[in-house]
């Protein structure tokens, strides 16, 4: 999809698209990301988020590029919900929940329906549900998702009758892409603790298991994690032609295995804290691209560049 509502000058979608072009048709070993983050700069400067030299959240850019390729292609259609067929944030990226406490004396909250492009959860609430999955006997980290999401949803009575409810989230859709943001209670952890939590980080996850009521066969395949180590990010990604994991070090680019346990190694002994993990469904389909702008339009100018 070529044609989109193109920002004249600083344009996050035609930089996107250079580097795509780049990645399948360079001979480099790295690709050149300067454009890109020159246009993130620029059409951020307003919010004073990722300028040059300046270390932002790598999640909440990742949230606001998928934001962005929206803009760029929906002319101008909210990106609350959605439907345009042809929107690769919102049909690849994003999950469409309904969350709703249901109390033992029957009565039920007002349904209360999101999207989300990142589902963020902190590591504690995951290291309590590992404490708990000792005793359910379970080490499926699908399960220990939805109870470290459950341990932080509320739940109160919509009645207050004071006996116990429970909240639950329902994912209305299956996106092809799945993207766990990880919040730490610190930013330099015990590298015990770091060890601990990437050993449980699951290969997959199975959708049905992580919320409620998905019905369509919904495993994802982690694919790629974004690390943080004293104000420095580390990415490693699988490569998809042959599964093996890709580490991204600024420049640095290099090959660290076959298997997952090459990189919970790098991990610990690196002390990186994983802060986004991306799961994808190998038996993703193409876009439909039928509804696609037919031309690319111009709109407001950036005076930055
Ligand atoms: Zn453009
Ligand atoms: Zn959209
Ligand atoms: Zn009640």
């Amino acid at each position: 999809m070529r044609n989109h509502d193109c920002v004249e000058g600083s344009c996050i979608y035609c930089a996107l698209q250079d580097i795509f072009r780049e990645f399948k048709e360079s001979d480099e070993n790295t690709l050149n990301p300067d454009m890109l983050r020159l246009t993130l700069a620029c059409s951020f400067q307003d919010q004073d988020k990722f300028q040059l030299g300046q270390l932002d959240d790598a999640a909440e850019c990742y949230e606001k590029i998928l934001s962005r390729i929206h803009f760029h292609l929906s002319g101008g259609a909210s990106d609350d919900f959605c439907s345009l067929g042809h929107c690769i944030t919102h049909v690849k990226f994003a999950m469409s929940l309904i969350q709703q406490t249901l109390c033992q004396c029957s009565a039920t909250s007002e349904p209360l329906p999101y999207v989300q492009l990142v589902d963020y959860v902190s590591t504690l609430s995951i290291m309590s549900a590992i404490e708990c999955s000792k005793m359910m006997k379970t080490n499926d980290f699908s399960e220990l998702l939805r109870y470290a999401f459950n341990y932080e949803m509320s739940s109160t009575c919509p009645l207050k009758c004071g006996l116990k409810s429970r909240t639950v989230r329902t994912l209305v859709n299956c996106p092809d892409v799945v993207s766990i943001g990880l919040i730490w209670n610190s930013d330099q952890p015990d590298p015990d603790h770091i060890r601990e939590f990437v050993s449980t980080i699951g290969e997959h996850v199975t959708l049905h298991k992580v919320c409620f009521n998905t019905t369509e066969s919904s495993v994802r395949e982690l694919v790629g994690v974004v690390c943080y180590y004293f104000k420095h990010y580390s990415t490693f990604f699988k490569r998809s032609k042959d599964g093996r994991w890709i580490s991204f070090d600024d420049a640095s680019v290099s090959e660290i295995g076959d298997t997952w346990d090459k990189v919970i190694d790098k991990c610990c002994k690196g002390k990186y804290q994983p802060l986004l993990l991306i799961y994808q469904n190998k038996q993703a389909e193409l876009i439909n691209t039928k509804t696609a702008p037919k031309k690319t339009s111009f709109i407001v100018k950036c005076m930055c560049v």
